[in-house]
Formats: structure tokens, sequence, C-alpha cells
């Protein structure tokens, strides 16, 4: 280890990662995989989070066990991925995904079973190489909860300090390699106030059109992730700035550019922004049409040509209803959003001017039966916050209707050593949280149908393995 050239180690008390922010289920992998001999470290966002003082979504862990130990040292490991054998342990509070370290991101090499000598080793890595083949620096850090240690080979330590996002190789290889990670440079930039560094910013503008590559399915799980967890008004900025939205979003990039929103350095003040930021003031999460509708329902007014306030003072006719459903499928082109919803998208702005009871007048008992009312309803809360339209009765009447949140976990015992648990207000998103990720590593259910329940998080739909 010692050996690399690059390689930069902080010990315990010279960084900040607290062991007792380490979920305790974590801490259960990495000893037990400690325990039968492997190395075993936290690695990726899990540590940016940690070392930065934030809750990490997910726990991910590291490790020179390969597959077959893993699954043999945990009863609840599930392996996942068709290509990279990864572990997904299982409890009941949330998942850890374990990975053997690996060597590249050769996304379209296989390893076979652990028989295949050759090609497994070839695969599979060293710690080093696991770093090297990640996508920013400061997503390359690992963290050895034994010896307390943060460990970089690539340069993350100090652009965390610079506050930047850059990728490990160059950022047109990287880009080349994987064109989602120009999308995870937002991601990530958005998340956590970072800038992006200059070549890793111009590469995108540069490389911009080969997100067209990737499957519409893994585009709108990214989408997703950006509109989520506190960030989407800064990361729809972003997009515009690095020159994405017109490829990930063309009908809003074409919205822009109509609202003079030129040149790409300028993301001026609009209805679109105030939206999302409104939606950023609200930590308990929308379902994904909620947000669907979020997207189209500034490219409406703009082609109707009225104010937000009005919306909801408006008629909604036949004609608005094909108008809106034009936008949805036009905006289909870029992003395959689901049919579910999508149809439920449209229920949510369909039924706004209802949800304004001095002007409707609908029996708000019976509206709150229906299975859309609570979408309908969250939509309602963030899009006349963004609007001047005095809507504090209305609130106060439907939220009389809120349906009751799901009962919390179970509570867990703290950990045998590693100090106890700070408390996670994520933990359960992290489930889905992981759902959406490694679709990669199987994600929601395609079939659930819309449910008239107060959602823990917004959900993620389907999308195929890319690994
Ligand atoms: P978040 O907080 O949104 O989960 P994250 O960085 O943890 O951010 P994940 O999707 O959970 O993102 O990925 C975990 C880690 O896996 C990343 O930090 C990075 O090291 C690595 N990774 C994920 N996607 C890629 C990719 N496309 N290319 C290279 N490395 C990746
Ligand atoms: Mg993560």
């Amino acid at each position: 280890m010692t050996s690399s050239p690059g390689l930069r180690i902080l010990m315990r008390g010279e960084h900040s990662v607290r062991d007792d922010a380490i979920h305790p289920n974590a801490w259960k992998v990495l000893r037990r995989l400690h325990g039968a001999g492997h190395t075993a470290y936290l690695v990726g966002g899990t540590v940016r989070d940690l070392f930065l003082g934030r809750q990490p979504k997910d726990f991910d862990v590291a490790t020179t066990a390969r597959p077959n130990d893993i699954k043999s040292l945990f009863r609840n490991a599930f392996m996942i991925g068709r290509r990279f054998r990864l572990a997904h342990v299982k409890f009941q509070e949330n998942i850890i995904e374990v990975a053997t370290f690996r060597r590249e991101s050769d996304r379209f090499e296989e390893p076979e079973e652990e028989g295949g000598k050759g090609k497994v080793l070839r695969f599979y890595g060293t710690p080093e190489e696991d770093a090297r083949r990640r996508d920013f620096t400061i997503n390359g850090l690992f963290y050895d909860p034994f010896l307390g240690n943060v460990i970089d080979y690539v340069g993350g330590l100090g652009d965390m300090e610079r506050r930047l996002v850059r990728t490990i190789t160059p950022p047109r290889q990287s880009y080349e390699e994987d064109p989602v990670r120009m999308i995870r440079a937002v991601r990530a930039a958005a998340r956590l106030g970072f800038a992006i560094e200059a070549e890793t910013h111009e590469s995108i503008l540069a490389l911009r059109q080969l997100i067209m590559r990737c499957p519409k399915a893994r585009l709108l799980e990214e989408l997703l992730i950006l509109l989520k967890y506190s960030s989407a008004e800064r990361s729809l900025r972003l997009l515009w700035q690095v020159g994405l939205m017109e490829h990930l979003l063309p009908i809003h990039h074409a919205y822009l550019v109509r609202r003079n929103h030129i040149p790409l350095e300028s993301a001026r003040p609009d209805v679109l922004f105030d939206l999302f930021s409104m939606l950023d003031l609200d930590p308990s999460g929308v379902d994904a049409s909620v947000l669907f509708a979020l997207l189209i329902f500034p490219l409406h007014l703009d082609q109707a040509g009225i104010q937000p306030a009005l919306f909801w003072q408006g008629r909604m006719g036949g004609g608005t209803l094909t108008a809106i459903e034009a936008l949805f499928n036009e905006f289909a082109t870029s992003i395959d959003a689901p049919k579910r919803f999508r149809a439920r998208a449209l229920e949510i702005l369909s039924v706004q001017p209802r949800l304004y009871l001095r002007q409707s007048h609908i029996r708000p008992e019976k509206f709150a039966h229906k299975p859309y009312f609570w979408d309908s309803f969250r939509f309602f809360q963030i899009a006349t916050r963004a609007s001047d339209l005095d809507v504090t009765q209305e609130i106060h009447t439907w939220e009389k209707f809120e349906p009751k949140p799901a009962p919390p976990p179970r509570p867990h015992g703290p950990p045998a050593a590693g100090g106890s648990h700070v408390s996670s207000p994520d933990q359960h998103r992290s489930r889905h949280g992981r759902n959406r990720r490694h679709r990669r590593h199987g994600p929601g259910r395609p079939g659930d149908p819309p449910q008239n329940a107060r959602p823990e998080t917004p959900t993620t739909p389907s999308s195929p393995p890319v690994s």
C-alpha cells in the first residue's frame, strides 16, 4: 500500500469520520468480513459523506472476499448483477452492498464463477485498482474502520478541500467509457455544493451528446435521482450550464432558450427553477409522478401564456388536457417515463383546480379518497408556493386527510463495538436508494399500482442492468 506514489492516509484524529455515524448493520458486515481474515473498507459516496459529516444515503463495502466467500459468510446475502456479482446483505432496516475489489470499470467483461481463474483474476483487483476505476476523486476514498484510516489513492482529499468534482481518469476518457458520469458530475456537484473542475466541466460541454447512447431507462433513473434529495433546483441549473439539458430534457432546454436563458452560464430566475426550489424545501419526498407533473407544469404555463396563480383559478377543459398530454408525449421522446407515471402525472395536473376549494365545489371528504389525492395535494402544496396564490385555507383543509405514515421500522440495538448508530432519517429511504442505483441491482416493481399512501421516498421506476 505504501508503495503507491500518490497514496495519502489520514489517521483517526486527522479526519472527521465518526465511527458512530456508521450504521450498525454496516458494522456487522465489516466485522464479519474482517473476522474471516478479509480486508473490508467502506467506499465511495459513503466515505465522502461521512468525511463531510453528512448522513450517507447508503453504506457500501468493498472487500478482498470473493462473491462465494461473501455468500457463505452471510445467510442474508443476495447475489445480484449478472456481470458484477455484487452482494446485497439484507437487513430489516437497510441493505448493505458488498463488492469484491475490482480492477477496472470495463462494463462488458464478465467474471466467471470462482473456478474460471483466468478471467476472475483479470476482473478482480487491489484496493488501489478499485479506487482508480471509480468516477470522481471525491468518490474514490476508502475508510478502514478497524484502523480508523481514510485512504486516498486518487487525490480525493485534495479535491474535498478544494470542494471540486474531478474525474479520476482524464475526463474525456472517463465520459467515453461511461457517459452517465456526466450526469453524475452534476449530481455530486449539486448535492454537495461543490464546483465541477474546469476540464471535467468543459469536457461535458464537448461530449454531452454522448448521453444519447445511454439507455433511456438509465437516463430516467439518473434524472429522478437529480430531482430528489433536496438539490433539484441546483441540478437543473447545472444541467443547463454544462449543456446537458439540451439532450436530457430537450423540451426544457427549448423552453429556457425561448425565455432567453442564453448564454449557458446564466440560468436566471424562472418558474421552472422556482418550482424545484420549493420541492427542495420539502423534506418528505414525493412520488416520481409528482416530479413529472412539476417538470411539465412550467411548459404548460408557457404554452398557455398564463401566470401560475391563474392555473388553479381556471377551468380544466378538454383542450387543456390534450395540450398537457401532448407535452408529456414530447417529453417521452428523450425520457422514457413508464406509462403509469405519465398517467398519474396527467391526473395530478388535471385535478388541480378542484383543490382550490374557494372556487371548486367538490366535497373534500370524497375527493380525499381518490387514489390520486395525495400526490395531487403534494403537487398543490409545492407548486402553489411558487405562485402568489393564497391557499392557506385549502392547505389546512387538505392536510386533515393526510394518510397515516407507515409504522417505523423495529428499533435495533447498538453495535457490539464502534459506538451507537447516529439516527438516520434516511434509513428506510436507503433501501429505495439502492433500488434506484444498482438496477444495476434490480430496482422497484414496475407493476406496482400507485398508492394513495404517503410515500416514504420518491419512487424510482425500474430500469435494466447496465454495469
Ligand atoms: P449518492 O450519495 O447519490 O449515493 P454515490 O457517489 O454514493 O452518491 P452511488 O451511485 O451510490 O453514488 O455509487 C457508489 C460509488 O460507486 C460511487 O461513489 C463511485 O465510487 C462508484 N460509482 C458509481 N457509479 C459509477 C460510474 N458510473 N462509474 C464509476 N464509478 C461509479
Ligand atoms: Mg451511494
